[in-house]
C-alpha cells in the first residue's frame, strides 16, 4: 500500500514527465539474470485450484477452491478475510473510516461444505467474524499431500477497500480463502485490521478457471497471454483458465468494456496498464511510462523481475495503490491529477514486487521490512529519473521522519505490529516516514552502490521465501562491521538519545 499522510502536502509540477521517458532502462529486466530464479523452477508448497464463476450484476463470485499441499499439521486453516465485512462487523472508528468510506455495504464469503481428500468433513469457522476456518485433517500425513476442497459463495462489498466495486469494474484483493502459516511459534492466525496490510502467506501454484459474461475483461495475478479463453454459447460466456507460478496471492480485476490496455515490455515482461475511456491519455500514458521505467530499473537495481507479466490497474479505494503478485491497483484519482504524487504511487507499488512480492516479510508483525524498502526504492527511483524533481518527495518523507520523533514519548516505535498503532497518521510518519528515511539516510552516508548491492544480496537470498527485519538488522552489522544497534535504535526504536551513536556507527560502516 501506498500512504502519503497529512502533515506536509506535495505540490509538484509535472516536471518529471519529458526527463524521465528519455532513460535507457527499458529493455533490461535486470542485470543479474543469473541470481534469480525463475517461478517455474522452484517448486512451490501449495497448489490452489480454483473454478469461478462471477457475477458482475449481482457482485458474487461462487465456485469451489481445491488446495494441496503436505499438511504441517493434524489440521489446516485458511482466511476468510472477506468476513471483516460481514454486516454484524462493528467497523467504527477514523481508522475503518478511512479503509471503508461513508457509504458502504457488507459482504462475505460463505463456505457450503469442505472436502479432505474426498471425504466431506466437519470444517469450523472461527474468530470473532469468522474469518478463519480450521480443517481437521486427522491421520494426514507431512509426508504426504493432500488435498482440500471448498465450496464457496463470495459477496463483494461495497466500501473503499481493496475488496469492493464500482460501476466499471470489481477489483478482488484477498478474496480468495488462502492457507494460514504454521511458523516456529504456531499458527499465524491474524485478524484483518484497519491498518497496514495485515497478510502473510507462502508462495504457492495457482489455476483459475474464471467464467465470465461477455463484454467484460479481465487482469490478473496470473499470465492473461496465455490464458486459454472460451466463450460459450447460448450463455455467451467467456471462460479463462489462468496459471500463476510461485506468487503469495491472486488478486483479480474484472473491468468493462470501458477499459482500455496500453501494452509495453521491459526485455520479455509484458506490462500492461488499465485506464478508462475519457480518462486523460497524457496521465495515463505518462503512468504506464512509471510502470515500465521502474519496472527495469529495480530489477537492475536488486534483481531481475522474474515473471512474465505486470499489470497496472485503475480502481476505487482509498489505498493510493495496492499491491499483489503481479498485479497492482492504483486508486482511480491518480489517473486523473498531473503531479508527481500519481508517480510515485505506480513507482511504489512497483517496487513492491520485489519487497513483499518476491521477497515475503511478516507484514503484520514487521511493516516496516516492505514498507521503508519499498518507499526507498520509490525515492532512489525518483532521484534517478530526475534528482530536482524528485526532492519534493524525498523531502516529504525527511519531515515525516523527523515529526515521527514525537511518537518516542509516546512508546511507538517503527517496528511494532499493525495493531498498536493508534492512527492511520502515526502508521504513515512511522513506517513509511521514518523507515523510509532511515534507508535514504544510510545510502547517503555509505553511497548508492554499497546500499543497493547488500539489497541485492537480500533479495538473492530470499527469493520467493520470507525475510525477517532481524536478518536486514544482522546484515547491516556485517556490512558495517559493527553492531547496528545504535543505528536501528535511534531509527526504528525511536531513542532520540543514540542520534549520535547512529551516526558513528554509520561512519565506522562508510569504508569497505
Ligand atoms: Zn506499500
Amino acid at each position: 500500500m501506498w500512504r502519503k499522510g497529512w502533515v506536509v502536502s506535495l505540490v509538484l509540477g509535472a516536471v518529471l514527465a519529458g526527463f524521465l521517458w528519455e532513460r535507457p532502462w527499458a529493455g533490461q529486466a535486470g542485470a543479474d539474470e543469473a541470481e534469480t530464479f525463475l517461478p517455474q523452477q522452484i517448486p512451490a508448497s501449495a497448489l490452489y485450484r480454483a473454478d469461478v464463476s462471477v457475477d458482475m450484476k449481482t457482485h458474487t463470485v461462487a465456485g469451489t477452491l481445491t488446495v494441496r499441499f503436505a499438511p504441517q499439521d493434524s489440521q489446516a486453516y485458511f482466511h476468510l478475510y472477506p468476513n471483516a465485512f460481514q454486516a454484524k462487523a462493528d467497523l467504527g472508528g477514523d481508522n475503518w473510516e478511512k479503509v471503508l468510506g461513508k457509504q458502504r455495504e457488507p459482504g462475505s464469503i460463505s463456505i457450503a461444505e469442505v472436502r479432505v481428500d474426498g471425504q466431506k468433513v466437519p470444517a469450523e469457522l472461527q474468530g470473532r467474524l469468522q474469518t478463519l476456518l480450521r480443517v481437521p485433517l486427522t491421520d494426514k500425513s507431512s509426508s504426504e499431500q493432500t488435498e482440500v476442497e471448498l465450496r464457496f459463495t463470495l459477496q463483494v462489498p461495497y466500501n473503499n477497500g481493496r475488496l469492493s466495486y464500482n460501476d466499471h469494474a470489481m477489483w478482488l484483493g484477498n478474496w480468495l480463502p488462502i492457507l494460514a502459516v504454521k511458523g516456529a511459534d504456531g499458527w499465524r492466525l491474524d485478524p484483518y485490521s484497519a491498518i497496514g496490510d495485515p497478510f502473510y502467506s507462502e508462495m504457492a501454484n495457482y489455476h483459475l478457471r474464471v467464467q465470465l459474461a461477455e463484454g467484460y475483461q479481465l487482469a490478473s495475478s496470473g499470465i492473461e497471454s496465455v490464458a486459454v479463453v472460451t466463450q460459450t454459447r447460448p450463455k455467451r460466456q467467456t471462460v479463462y483458465e489462468i496459471d500463476a507460478w510461485n506468487v503469495r496471492d491472486f488478486a483479480l480485476v474484472i473491468m468493462d468494456d470501458t477499459y482500455r490496455q496500453q501494452m509495453g515490455k521491459v526485455g520479455d515482461v509484458v506490462v500492461r496498464t488499465w485506464s478508462q475511456e475519457g480518462d486523460d491519455p497524457k496521465i495515463g500514458g505518462r503512468l504506464h511510462e512509471v510502470a515500465m521505467q521502474s519496472l527495469g530499473y529495480f530489477g537492475e537495481q536488486f534483481g531481475r523481475y522474474p515473471y512474465q507479466e505486470y499489470d497496472v490497474v485503475k480502481t476505487g479505494g482509498f489505498f493510493g495503490g495496492m499491491e499483489y503478485p503481479s498485479l497492482v491497483f492504483i486508486q482511480d484519482e491518480y489517473f486523473d491529477r498531473s503531479d508527481m504524487v500519481a508517480e510515485a504511487v505506480v513507482a511504489h507499488e512497483t517496487a513492491h514486487q520485489w519487497f513483499y512480492g518476491l521477497v515475503g516479510s511478516d507484514e503484520v508483525n514487521e511493516a516496516w521490512v516492505d514498507e521503508s524498502l519499498t518507499d526507498y526504492a520509490t525515492m532512489a527511483f525518483l532521484q534517478r529519473a530526475d534528482p530536482a524533481s524528485a526532492q519534493g518527495y524525498i523531502q516529504l518523507r525527511l519531515g515525516q521522519s523527523e515529526a515521527a520523533e514525537s511518537y518516542a514519548g509516546q512508546g511507538l516505535q517503527v517496528g511494532q505490529s499493525v495493531e498498536r498503532f493508534p492512527t492511520w497518521k502515526s502508521y504513515t510518519e512511522l513506517v513509511y516516514g521514518r523507515g523510509s528515511a532511515m534507508w535514504w539516510t544510510l545510502r547517503e552516508a555509505w553511497g548508492e552502490e554499497k546500499l543497493h548491492r547488500l539489497l541485492r544480496t537480500y533479495v538473492h537470498r530470499n527469493q520467493y521465501g520470507q525475510a525477517s527485519g532481524q536478518e536486514l538488522i544482522d546484515m547491516l552489522s556485517q556490512e558495517a562491521g559493527a553492531n547496528a544497534a545504535p543505528f536501528i535504535d535511534y531509527w526504528l526504536k525511536l531513542r532520540i538519545d543514540r542520534k549520535a551513536a547512529a551516526e558513528t556507527w554509520m561512519r565506522s560502516g562508510k569504508h569497505e
